[in-house]
């Protein structure tokens, strides 16, 4: 039986866009592909919302944030953690030999106005090449508030690393204006492609600083993609066939539904679903609600649910359950909405959970 995704990503993917990944093969050195390459990054740059360079990488998230760091950080880096995946920042930025110093935000809480003047304070000593944060930390349900945080951090001069895997394309964020250094994301999540390529902006200060930091590799150079992007080329072979789908679901973001449509169909989205909790019984785990994602509610066991049962039997109807991540499974579990999911089929889901629980 297919099953739904209710995960937060891979996600459902419609097939209209997954047929597009068997079109006849192309070469990757060839006068049709710099075409298919300059289309992507042409449009990803309007749904980006930027004039910076668009990197396309075959690879998922976690290698472009390998990249960000062997790029932009020559000896320290300030990584702030908010849950599993901006903890992972200071794995890459230490296990990539860099100087890092973790700044820990308890799991389920923003970087508020609090955690701010901190990092405000901390910037002004001048020792940090970058600061790394989360901009939707899918293992907590938070989405934090980056326009905030960038407004501090260019105060300073450091690079502001961002990790959008899961909220570019379902929640906006705004590049240029906001000045994000580095932004990244993989295709799976709430751009709704099958996983196994990854996309970046870089600005024009991180690819001048990029230039005096050493060791910077090969595979993730960010100079490197430059010279091959110059020439309309990936420096490596791609995964072409994610490049094909990923230019019509382009087509279908920008054209078909429209960004700001698509981000409203999110915030619908994640309303449904944060009603549905409190009508349920179930409280929502982020601390302050105004930083509830409307990509992934996580969703805290108030009641005590068995989420293993739970997932098994959400199994035998055609769903995939997500239960909470790491250390919060079974205390929390989490219903990702987003991508291409529609309101009809989000409530469908939590009828049947509804239905399962009997509550
Ligand atoms: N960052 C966030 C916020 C994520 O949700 C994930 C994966 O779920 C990652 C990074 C890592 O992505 P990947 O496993 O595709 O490298």
């Amino acid at each position: 039986m297919t099953k739904s995704l209710f995960i937060p990503g891979p996600v459902d993917v419609l097939p209209e866009v997954a047929a597009r990944m068997s079109s006849p093969m192309i070469g990757h050195r060839g006068k049709e592909f710099s075409e298919l390459l300059e289309d992507v990054t042409g449009k990803m740059k309007r749904l980006m919302l930027t004039e910076n360079l668009v990197f396309i990488s075959t690879s998922s998230s976690t290698g472009l944030m390998e990249a960000a760091i062997r790029n932009c950080v020559k000896t320290r880096c300030l990584n702030v953690g908010i849950g599993a995946f901006s903890d992972r920042w200071y794995d890459i930025t230490a296990g990539n030999g860099k100087n890092a110093e973790f700044l820990s935000v308890e799991w389920g809480d923003a970087m508020n106005r609090e955690v701010l003047d901190g990092i405000d304070e901390k910037l002004s000593g001048g020792e940090y090449d970058a600061i790394t944060v989360v901009h939707n930390e899918t293992s907590t349900g938070v989405t934090n508030p980056l326009e905030e945080i960038a407004e501090v951090v260019k105060k300073h001069d450091v690079s502001l690393l961002v990790d959008c895997v899961s909220s570019m394309g379902g929640i906006k964020v705004d590049v240029d204006k906001w000045g994000i250094d580095v932004a990244l994301f993989g295709v799976q999540k709430a751009m709704g492609l099958p996983p196994g390529l990854a996309v970046c902006s870089v600005s024009e200060e991180a690819m001048e600083k990029s230039k005096n930091v050493s060791n910077r590799g090969y595979y993730f150079d960010f100079q490197v993609f430059k010279k091959y992007l110059d020439k309309k080329q990936t420096p490596a072979t791609p995964t072409i066939p994610h490049m094909f789908a990923l230019d019509y679901q382009l087509d279908r973001i920008l054209e078909q539904e429209g960004l700001e449509n698509r981000f409203k169909r999110h915030e619908k989205l994640g309303e449904i679903t944060r009603q549905w909790v409190k009508r349920m019984g179930f409280e929502l785990f982020p601390r302050e609600k105004e930083y509830c994602s409307d990509t992934v509610t996580c969703v805290s066991n108030t009641l005590g649910i068995d989420c293993n049962e739970l997932k098994s039997k959400l199994a035998d109807r055609g769903y995939v359950f997500a239960n909470g991540y790491g250390r919060l499974a079974n205390k929390t579990f989490r219903i990702a909405h987003m991508a291409d999911r529609q309101p009809g089929e989000l409530r469908a889901y939590l009828e049947t959970i509804e239905d399962i629980l009997g509550i």
